[in-house]
């Protein structure tokens, strides 16, 4: 009983805090995505790959949500984003809390797209809104096509997933399908996006969602 409260008051304080990031990043006229998905999905890659393509021309930052190491915050920086880590010191998730703090280290004015790459985790962080414009999943085809079924809350929250490593479906012995088909059974209206961030197939789409996303936000 104590405990169901607790999360209660955890979850509200969250709310506000998101809303105050929500409100910070729509005065700066800043289009902010929410990266979330399990480990090893490939989540620092397609951000780095990101970055290649969009860094002439746009100012992206990144807040790097790392339980204890700044590996994927070099990453990133090494690409030409401006990045701040906050290590969760353990914690499974980010909360609008922090990335509000974080928030406050990055130049917002000269922000056009703000990525936040969320703990590699399938079950909280759906819970914990952060105040961004959209919510993406990325599940890697090496993870299984259950996925979805196992951790539907995920995939209802977001508004895009980007099924990443395409280029393994041949060696996988899987199609697409079962993957497209495992989403949709659990989110029938969600964005599909298939991708291969190593290979670059698919991405051509993710950058165009990314910039319709932005030029909606400068539209507002
Ligand atoms: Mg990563
Ligand atoms: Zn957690």
């Amino acid at each position: 009983m104590i405990k169901v409260t607790l999360m209660k008051k955890v979850l509200e304080g969250n709310e506000d805090a998101a809303e105050a990031n929500r409100q910070r990043m729509k005065d700066a006229r800043i289009f902010s995505v929410d990266m979330m998905s399990s480990p090893g999905s490939g989540k620092t890659t397609i951000l780095e790959r990101t970055l290649d393509a969009l860094v002439a021309d746009l100012n992206i930052a990144v807040v790097q949500g790392d339980v204890y190491t700044t590996r994927d915050a070099e990453r990133v920086e090494a690409r030409g984003a401006r990045a701040v880590q906050i290590n969760t010191e353990g914690a499974c998730h980010l909360d609008a809390t922090v990335v509000g703090e974080a928030l406050g280290d990055l130049d917002l004015s000269d922000t056009d797209i703000l990525f936040v790459e969320n703990v590699g985790n399938l079950i909280c962080p759906a819970g914990f809104e952060l105040g961004t414009d959209q919510r993406v999943m990325v599940l890697g085809v090496t993870e299984g096509s259950d996925k979805p079924e196992k951790y539907p809350a995920m995939f209802r929250r977001c508004s895009v997933v980007l099924v990443n490593k395409i280029d393994l479906l041949p060696v996988l012995g899987m199609d697409l399908a079962d993957f497209t088909d495992a989403i949709r059974s659990v989110n029938p209206e969600i964005e599909i996006l298939p991708v291969s961030a190593l290979t670059g197939e698919g991405m051509e789409a993710w950058y165009q969602w990314l910039k319709d996303g932005l030029i909606a936000r400068r539209e507002e």
